[in-house]
């Protein structure tokens, strides 16, 4: 069955101008594009996205680079999205992505990490409806 998941390119992307790259990749590896739009996250918003980590001490700074620059945020849909997207940015760290993936790609850093992807089923519905 088809499943959607939620992708984000980053302000470090954008600004490298890897957005195309990404893309690219992201067609390349069977995802349809269902919708994508170009945005510049709130400090409301980008909180809003990473509360589940409000206690993290890398909030703040997180939510200062969500913030900015631009971000491109997609609807991706294809059998087993959700995880196969995952599996396609690589972890958080991009030091420990393996060869081929986006983050070990086109990273930086743990916290520049190029992509984000919804970890589950349940937050990609979230995670959509907070774009779409
Ligand atoms: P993801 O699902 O792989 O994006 O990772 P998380 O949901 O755990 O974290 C959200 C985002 O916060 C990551 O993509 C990074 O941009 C940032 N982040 C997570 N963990 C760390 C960390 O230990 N240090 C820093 N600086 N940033 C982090």
């Amino acid at each position: 069955m088809k499943e959607q998941t939620l992708a984000l390119i980053k302000p470090d992307a954008i600004a490298k101008r890897y957005q195309g790259l990404i893309i690219h990749e992201i067609l390349e590896a069977g995802f349809e594009i269902k919708a994508m739009k170009m945005l510049h996250l709130t400090e409301e918003g980008a909180k809003a996205f990473y509360a589940v980590h409000k206690e993290k001490e890398f909030y703040e700074p997180l939510v200062e680079f969500m913030t900015s620059g631009s971000i491109i945020a997609m609807i991706l849909e294809k059998e087993n999205a959700v995880a196969d997207y995952r599996e396609l940015m690589g972890p958080t760290d991009p030091g420990a992505a393996a060869e081929g993936t986006l983050r070990r790609k086109f990273a930086e850093t743990t916290r520049r990490n190029a992509v984000h992807g919804s970890d589950s089923p349940d937050n990609a519905k979230k995670e959509i409806a907070f774009f779409f």
